[in-house]
Parts: C-alpha cells; structure tokens; sequence
C-alpha cells in the first residue's frame, strides 16, 4: 500500500516492513537516555543500530532526531503526512501513545511466534490450573513443526534439562588454551564480534558530547561495540555461533566460570530483541543445522537453544501482555531496601565477594551477562536481601544491552524477585553459597567460605539464604516446595547470631 511504516527501535529487521519499496519514518529519541542511566553500551548499539538502518533504507527513509517522540507527531515531516502503521510496540507506554495519535494504524506485533489473542484463548482455557511454560513450549513446536517425528517430538523426547545443568569442567579437564581471545574454556571458538565503523564513531561522539553537556549520563564502561547493529551483522553472528558454538550449548548453560562469561551462550538476545532476528528464522535456522550435520551436535544442545528462543522468550513476551500492567507494581514479599550505590554504580571493586565482584566487573565492562550469574547471584543477592522489586526492575532493564520493559516484568518481578507471590515459578530462586560453589569456580579464589555462615569467614549468599528463609518462614510454611529449607532453618544453632549478622551488612558491598 502507499502506507508509510513507522518502526520502532526495536523494529529494525526486513520483517516489519511489507516490500522493498516501502515508505519508512524512523525517530531517534534524545529524551529516551536523558530519563533514565543506561549503560553506556546499551546506548550506544541502540543508537547505532537505528541509525544504520536509516542509512540503509536511504530515500525511503525520513529520519527524524527529536527530542522527544511527540515533537515530531505534534508536527508531522512533510513526507509522513499520511496515513502511517505500525506494528504493534512492545511496551504498554508505546501501545497507549500509538493508540493516542491520529492517522496511525497499529498492526499486529510482528517478530514472535504466537499471536497475543491465540495466547490469552491458550491461557484462559487454563484458569484455575498454573501456566506452565512446559505445555506451551510443546505446543508452539507441534504448530512450527519445529524439531518434530510426525507427532513425536524428535528423538522421543520433549526436555533435555536434566543434561544441561552440569557444573563447569574442572580445570584439568579443560582444553589447552592456545589463544584466549579465539578459543573459550569449552573447546570452542569465541563469540564472533562485529568491527566499528564510522557511525559508531558519530555515535560515541555524539554520546561523548551529551555527557558533556550535562544531559545524560551512564552507567559502566564504553568498549568497542560487542553486538550486531545491522542485519547483515546479525545473520554473521547467528550462523557463527550455529557452526561454531551451538555444539557446546546446553551442557554448561548453567554454569558460570571466571574468566569466560560468554561461555557457549549465543548473545543472540540484543539482536533479537532489537529486531534484527526474527526468532521463528532463528530457531528453524538451529533445526536446519542439526539435520543438515547430526553427527556435530547432540540434540539436547539443539533443544536446549530452541527451548531458550521460541519457549522462554516468547512465554515471556505473551506473559507481559497477559499479567497486565499493574504487574510491575506487584510486591508480595514487602522487600522495601532501596538498592544501593555500589550496585547501581557496577562498582566491582567495592565488593570482596567473588561472585558478585566478577559478575558486576562483567557487567560494567560488557552491559552482559549470561542467564545465570543474572538469577542466581545478581537477582538472587537482592532477593535476599529484601530490596525494592521495582527498582531492580528498572536497574535491570537499563544495565543490560538486550535489556527492554517487556522482557524484564516477568523475569524480574515474577521468575528472579518472586514478587508476584508465585504466578510464575513455584518456588523463590534462592540460593546459598553452596549452590554457587557446584555451579561455578568462583569459591576457591573468594576470601569467604561457601558453607560458613557467621564470623569472619561467612559467605554473603549462604548467610543470605537462611536470613531470607527466616524472614518469609510463614509464607512459605504451606509450601511443599520449601518444606526442607524450613526444616533446615529449624536445625540451625547460630540463626540469632546470623540474622544479627546480616542486619548490620547494611549497604556496605560484602
Ligand atoms: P542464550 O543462553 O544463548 O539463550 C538464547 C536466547 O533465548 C536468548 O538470546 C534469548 O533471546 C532467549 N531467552 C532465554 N531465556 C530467556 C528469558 N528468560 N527471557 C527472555 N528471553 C530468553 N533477556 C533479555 O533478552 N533481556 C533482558 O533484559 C533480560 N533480563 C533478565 C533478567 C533476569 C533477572 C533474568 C533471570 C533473565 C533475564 N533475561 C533477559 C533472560 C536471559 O538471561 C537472557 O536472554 C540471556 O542470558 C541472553 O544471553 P544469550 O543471548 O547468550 O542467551
Ligand atoms: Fe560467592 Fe560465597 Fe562463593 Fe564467595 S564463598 S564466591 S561469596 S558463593
């Protein structure tokens, strides 16, 4: 049609637009970063990305800088005077502004494998039993045809989880490291990373001059830019990462490891959720490689990505919609601490505890890290520790580079802060110093000790366990699930001196 596509900056992939001749309106947001600190890097790859697709499209392309969105919709360019769509945005905010403007269709979302309405019909069919992302991860590959035997999911089997948890390999049994830019611990090429060009130059400039004028300012460190900006980019970095990578997914993913925070992770999620990927070609891209070459991969490491991509990220996205926006206010554990300095500055250095210290050193330096040093040591930490839900909402979505408003409701307030009282997960993820110590290597260079938890010697997470167990012991009583902890907090002789303890931490780092 003669529509002209307005695209969000997330909306950036040949997905969101209907021909390769179609009009497009693209708005770079000043007030975005002035609102809120993001990290440095995530400002850059969102400024770069949007700005390459504009250069991209040339022509067909207007372009507006604005301060803020509604500038240019209060005095629309000559050239989008007509009728305008869009997808469907991803937050509540842009839906309500999109739905607040004249002459501007909104289209169904584009960019996720279920539609919202085939969704919510899944989900109400469910009232009354626990949604389980288990029945709708099966579901979706029955309809994609996605790694299936006729009815059957191939090679019998729906889940490989219990083949994907295992602890790091022990330093003997690592592989020799020849050069520690090119090969990870796993035995596998590094991720592959894209080189700068001169719009990142602007980009860094412009950032540069911003800071300086006082307008806006960051959190962590600027670095060379890590994450695709441009489809091309992003097509590079998926099929470096199924030839190269992919095999080594799934065993460790639970796994954390000095030294190697990409380990065999994909890094796929900024470029997913920038619209760069359509995750529907990202998964069918996964299949493909396996049965092309069955003999390079197991099928639980291709199961497992699968599950990742076209299971957990879409059960997220259609959970966002479905809880609604009064979600983000949820806060059934009352945890009322605000966050403090040294974690929402990244300040590794003030912490002695190594887990955390390495996990906030990554994030400082990358805008990154992988699942697990996110739920079980930074959202773990804050859980028990009781601080504010919301802000660590808000901490999350601007510390991390593929962090966006959708993606951060449920897998903060419901999977990492419990927040929600258990629409999302049985039980809270907590989890003590010894829990780290299996899944990590972490321990043995800690001034801690993982299993003691009073004096000197007490590990932050082990003494941080039992205190938030003690603090939510009614709630949980009638929970089977937490049954044992309780029954364990019952055996400990030195809980009053614990509780003494870690009242007093305070908001030093530990
Ligand atoms: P891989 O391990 O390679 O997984 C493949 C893909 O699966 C990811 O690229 C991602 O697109 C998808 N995926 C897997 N799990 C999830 C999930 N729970 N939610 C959404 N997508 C998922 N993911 C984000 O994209 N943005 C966030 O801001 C974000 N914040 C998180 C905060 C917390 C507290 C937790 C517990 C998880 C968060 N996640 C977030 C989910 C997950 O940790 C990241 O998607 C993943 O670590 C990104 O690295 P990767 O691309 O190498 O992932
Ligand atoms: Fe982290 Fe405790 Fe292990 Fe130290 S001893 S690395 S604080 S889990």
């Amino acid at each position: 049609g003669n529509d002209v596509r307005w695209l969000f900056a997330d909306q950036l992939g040949p997905h969101f637009l209907d021909g390769d001749d179609q009009r497009v309106l693209l708005v770079e947001s000043r007030r975005v970063f002035a609102r809120r600190r993001f990290h440095r890097q995530k400002a850059h790859l969102v400024l770069s990305a949007m700005r390459h697709r504009a250069a991209e499209l040339g022509e067909r392309c207007t372009f507006r800088q604005a301060d803020r969105y509604r500038d240019v919709f209060d005095h629309r360019p000559r050239a989008v005077r007509g009728p305008l769509t869009v997808s469907h945005p991803t937050t509540f905010a842009a839906r309500d502004f999109v739905q607040s403007l004249d002459r501007v269709q909104m289209l169904p979302a584009r960019g996720y494998a279920t539609e919202m309405d085939e969704f919510a019909r899944w989900a109400a069919g469910r009232r009354g039993h626990q949604l389980r992302m288990e029945d709708f991860y099966r579901g979706t590959r029955r309809r994609l045809d996605l790694l299936m035997d006729g009815d059957e999911p191939l090679g019998g089997r729906w889940n490989y989880d219990a083949e994907n948890r295992e602890p790091p390999p022990k330093p003997k049994a690592r592989p020799e490291l020849t050069d520690p830019d090119q090969r990870s611990v796993l035995g596998v090429p590094g991720p592959w990373w894209p080189d700068e060009d001169e719009i990142d130059e602007q980009v860094r400039a412009d950032l540069d001059r911003w800071e300086a004028d006082g307008d806006v300012t960051f959190v962590g460190r600027d670095g060379p830019r890590q994450f695709p900006a441009t489809r091309t980019e992003a097509l590079t970095a998926l099929r470096h990462f199924l030839d190269h990578r992919l095999r080594a997914f799934g065993r460790y993913e639970d796994a954390m490891m000095s030294g190697d925070p990409w380990m065999a992770h994909s890094l796929l999620s900024a470029t997913i959720n920038l619209g760069l990927l359509d995750p529907v070609e990202v998964v069918h891209a996964a299949e493909s490689a396996y049965r092309d070459r069955p003999d390079q991969y197991s099928l639980a490491a291709v199961e497992g990505f699968v599950r990742q991509v076209i299971g957990w990220r879409e059960y997220m996205w259609q959970l966002y919609w479905w809880f609604g926006p009064e979600y983000r206010h949820l806060n059934e554990l009352r945890a009322t601490k605000p966050l403090p300095k040294w974690f929402v500055e990244l300040d590794a250095d003030a912490v002695q505890a190594r887990c955390l210290s390495d996990v906030l050193g990554d994030l400082r330096d990358h805008g990154w890290v992988h699942h697990i040093p996110r739920l079980m040591v930074l959202g773990n930490y804050a859980l028990q520790r009781g601080w504010r839900p919301d802000q660590l909402t808000d901490w999350f979505h601007r510390s991390f580079v593929d962090g966006y408003d959708w993606v951060m409701l449920t897998n903060v307030v419901g999977m990492s802060q419990y927040a929600d009282g258990g629409r999302m997960v049985t039980k809270p993820y907590a989890g003590g110093g010894a829990y780290i110590n299996r899944m990590s290597d972490y321990c043995g260079q800690c001034p801690y000790s993982p299993t003691v938890r009073v004096g000197e010697q007490a590990c932050p997470f082990a003494a941080g366990y039992w205190w938030f167990v003690h603090r939510h012991r009614d709630r949980f009583a009638g929970n089977h699930r937490m049954r044992q902890a309780i029954r364990g907090l019952d055996r400990l002789r030195d809980l009053e001196a614990l509780v003494e303890q870690e009242e007093h931490r305070g908001s030093r780092g530990p």
